[in-house]
């Protein structure tokens, strides 16, 4: 069952005709708006966990003239499914696709074979016109960009609308979908295939780094990740810069929801249970107040992501008595050169006092993630992370002081390192299948001797496709629909692809190799990743981004990039 926020959002109700009036033959059955798809490529239980969409979504319902449809991935159907009146995904318009992992370029080519939509826009000369955005838009859109009339690049609170706007009407007005694209070229984030002028992220942030208007969901479901749950975002971005994980450069730099906004939201909305979105949410200096304030309310909270030294006994007996029953931490390298190679802050003193009283206060399940694969990774590193294992046992034991119970579980999850676009291990090789399935059963083993430790591990046949798509070219297209005739089946795909998996996967990248995605600027600069791919190889780490605004830090060249209050 959904339940529909329709204080906030006037869905399903047919409008009156819009003030803007048409010329175009047919428009009248939308009631003289602009159909639009808002497509997400997974299934509904994920795209309800998602904000990014959500937001707009919000955005283009507050405006006059657009009728929204949302579909999300039916596995069975192997095609998406309208959630709204089942109006097939062809007689749009406008088709808005959310990029949101790697994994949604496949199913994107699976939508287009079965609505009848030829694969490359070249091919298409009319409506609709095919547009994406979501994260994958700033970090490597570029394998699937041949299928795409257009992307915007960024967050869409900073300028999306004025071009769903500039389209409705040109729509409206019977003009050609050439001519949306040419009027549309020059728009903020805006990025038409072939154009060679480099596209700049879109930032959405007020002075001081604050999120003014913090995203938040648009539909409650019990149908998803975060059950019955009204998502809202506290922050935006990372302030750490592990040097592996592409969410601490392609949304810099860091910012903030202010608590009154985020309490506003919640006496506006009244959920019964609210989840935190956002990164090292214990790093925030509100977030007790915050969840004192919702649990006075009667009101149940769970938390995305949590960092071991923001935790301690007191903090984690409060969770405790509101219900908390699981946690989950990052330990990521697993060793300690590892985790300095990658910049990860991890004091292990404090990790273990944090296991042991997690161990002490009877949370059910503890998860903890690891990265297998970093490159450098060798023999001494497994030794070192034997002793972590054991050290880990012995500090669960003591936290349960002789009682029978303490954390049931300690589930480890080991994925796959993926060099991503916009990080300092950009230029990396990945490890190959055979490396990556022996450290995976090495870690195993390791695990097998604690009771208590349940291991699981990624396929490291998929995070090789994923390494391959993650930094993939347009030639990588042609393989997506291959894999698509051959119902996902990559082996057989990559041995018909005329391309070489190993040239993308199996070597270190010369530094001044030209990337498919440096014809995007997400703000970051280049020479500032080569210098922390120097430093993870000589084990030195970097501090967090200062609390200041990036002119005045000027580090990593941010300060180049403008953003914006929205619009
Ligand atoms: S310029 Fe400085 S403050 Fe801004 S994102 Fe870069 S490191 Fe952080």
């Amino acid at each position: 069952m959904i339940f529909v926020l329709k204080k906030r959002i006037k869905l399903m109700t047919v409008k009156p005709e819009s003030a803007v009036h048409h010329h175009r033959p047919g428009a009248r059955e939308w009631g003289g708006r602009l159909p639009v798809a808002l497509v997400f490529l997974e299934e509904k239980s994920l795209a309800l966990s998602t904000l990014g969409w959500q937001a707009v979504y919000r955005q283009l319902d507050k405006e006059e003239g657009f009728y929204l449809e949302r579909f999300f991935w039916n596995r069975k159907e192997k095609n998406v499914v309208s959630a709204g009146f089942g109006t097939e995904l062809s007689r749009f318009p406008l088709i808005c696709f959310s990029l949101n992992f790697e994994g949604d370029f496949l199913n994107l080519i699976r939508t287009l074979h079965a609505n009848s939509l030829p694969a490359y826009a070249s091919r298409r000369e009319g409506w609709p016109a095919l547009m994406a955005g979501g994260p994958i838009t700033f970090i490597n859109p570029f394998p699937v960009l041949p299928c795409l009339d257009f992307i915007y690049v960024g967050e869409s609170e900073n300028g999306f609308t004025q071009t769903a706007r500039k389209i409705k009407n040109l729509w409206l007005s019977g003009a050609e979908k050439r001519k949306a694209l040419e009027d549309i070229a020059g728009f903020p984030g805006i990025h038409i295939p072939g154009s060679i002028e480099k596209t700049s992220r879109q930032i959405y942030s007020a002075p001081g780094r604050i999120l003014e208007k913090p995203a938040c969901s648009a539909f409650v479901s019990h149908q998803t990740v975060f059950r019955d749950s009204f998502l809202v975002e506290v922050n935006r971005g990372c302030h750490y810069g592990c040097r592996f994980c592409v969410a601490g450069f392609v949304y810099r730099p860091r910012r903030m929801a202010r608590l009154d906004d985020l309490k506003d939201l919640i006496i506006e909305n009244r959920p019964g249970k609210v989840g935190l979105m956002g990164t090292a949410l214990t790093d925030w200096k509100d977030l007790r107040e915050f969840l004192e304030w919702l649990k006075e309310r009667k009101i149940k909270f769970s938390l995305s992501s949590i960092r071991a030294d923001g935790l301690n006994e007191d903090f984690l007996k409060f969770l405790r008595s509101s219900g908390i029953r699981s946690l989950t931490l990052a330990v990521e390298g697993i060793s300690p050169d590892l985790r300095k190679a990658v910049n990860k802050r991890f004091d292990e003193q404090n990790f273990f006092e944090v296991v042991k009283s997690i161990s002490a206060l009877r949370f059910n399940s503890l998860k903890l993630y690891f990265i297998l694969g970093l490159p450098g990774e060798d023999e001494h590193d497994f030794q070192e992370l034997e002793v972590f294992l054991e050290r880990l046992q012995q500090t669960r034991l003591e936290g349960m002081r002789g009682r029978r119970k303490g954390i049931e579980v300690v589930r480890i999850s080991a994925s796959m390192f993926v060099p991503k676009p916009w990080t300092p291990l950009q230029w990396a090789a990945m490890d190959t299948q055979e490396g990556l399935e022996r450290k995976s059963r090495a870690f195993r083993v390791l695990c097998a001797d604690y009771k208590g430790l349940k291991f699981s591990a990624e396929s490291a046949f998929q995070a090789r496709i994923q390494g391959l798509l993650s930094r993939g070219d347009e030639r990588v297209f042609d393989l997506l629909l291959l894999a698509e005739k051959a119902g996902g089946k990559w082996k057989k795909a990559l041995t018909e692809w005329s391309g070489d998996i190993s040239d993308y996967l199996d070597r270190t990248r010369p530094l001044d190799e030209k990337f498919p995605w440096d014809r995007l600027d997400i703000g970051v600069n280049k020479d500032y990743l080569r210098r922390e791919w120097d430093r993870y190889w000589r084990k030195l780490s970097t501090t967090v981004c200062p609390d200041l605004d990036c002119p005045e830090c000027g580090r990593c060249g941010m300060e180049e990039l403008p953003v914006g209050r929205g619009i």
